[in-house]
């Protein structure tokens, strides 16, 4: 049984007095027909191919296209040399993000949470944290569970699709899972959970997806960043006491609504926005010209 609402989560979580990330277990656990250790261990599989493949960024790969490649290790260095206007951890979690979003882009091995599109923002958010907090694994292992739940419902009540929402469907939900997570790794309860995911979907609302001749790489690439620097801010607010005032579910719907509303364009057919820009188009067309070649 998938739920279909935030609210239904947490009405678990009050009624059953249990975590967030446990309701998410449960429900694994009925649906796929698994004891909780089943459960955990498939769900750390998922932990250690995303550790594995933030490790294994290789800053000399560029693309096919010749588009993206390098920009995770031009960031590393520059961390290692200057203070980050935005703080070292937050200089951390912009590398991870470049890194893994041009790992996808050079068709290396990533974790597809919620998408190929997105892979970089929750990955970027927990490795810095798991490697500066020197976390438990089994606590990113919960953390991964409440980003489950929160994805599972957008999926069911919106999108996480460019290709269906725009990329506030990819980017945005994959920021949203962030944001739950990292509240959850912060001792947050279940309702800041809900509501630093629904600010994150509302810091990006009306995001079109628009990848440059089609490519999973301009700009998505440095659109991770953003999802996972967003999910940052937004945990950080909620467990500060922020609250968003429109409830979450409703700006889920509203998310769903912006995305119906989304010319064709602008759902990555790499038609509008950035694609359709004259440097867009110039790489379009090579990119045409090569595969008939
Ligand atoms: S622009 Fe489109 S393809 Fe690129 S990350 Fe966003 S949703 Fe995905």
């Amino acid at each position: 049984m998938a739920y279909n609402s935030l609210e239904e989560i947490l009405e678990v979580c009050r009624e059953s007095q249990i975590p967030f990330w446990e309701t998410i277990l449960q429900d694994d656990m009925n649906e796929r027909k698994v004891t909780k250790e089943e459960s955990f261990e498939k769900m750390m599989g998922m932990w250690r191919a995303m550790l594995s493949s933030s490790e294994a960024y290789d800053e000399k790969l560029i693309s096919n296209s010749g588009l993206v490649g390098g920009s995770g290790g031009i960031m590393e260095q520059y961390i290692q040399k200057e203070t980050p206007l935005c703080g070292a951890f937050m200089g951390q979690v912009i590398a991870a993000a470049l890194q893994m979003g041009e790992s996808n882009a050079c068709m290396k091995r990533i974790v597809a949470a919620p998408t190929a599109g997105a892979c970089g923002v929750l990955p970027a958010v927990l490795v810095p944290f798991y490697k500066n907090e020197q976390t438990e694994d089994a606590r990113i292992g919960e953390a991964l569970y409440v980003a489950a739940g929160i994805g599972q419902v957008i999926a069911v009540r919106a999108y996480i699709a460019g290709a269906s929402g725009g990329c506030q469907a990819e980017i945005g939900s994959a920021s949203a899972m962030a944001a739950g997570a990292m509240v959850h790794l912060r001792g947050g309860n279940a309702g800041q959970i809900a509501h630093a995911a629904a600010m994150s979907i509302k810091n990006l609302l009306g995001l079109v997806c628009d990848p440059v001749a089609g490519l999973v790489e301009v700009p998505c690439v440095k659109r991770n960043v953003i999802g996972a620097v967003n999910a940052l801010a937004c945990a950080d607010m909620a467990l500060a006491g922020i609250e968003s005032r429109i409830p979450p579910d409703q700006v889920i719907d509203a998310m769903k609504e912006v995305g119906d509303l989304m010319n064709v364009s602008l759902r990555e057919t790499g038609e509008g926005g950035l694609a359709a820009t004259a440097f867009g188009r110039e790489v379009s067309l090579k990119q045409g010209q090569e595969k008939f070649r």
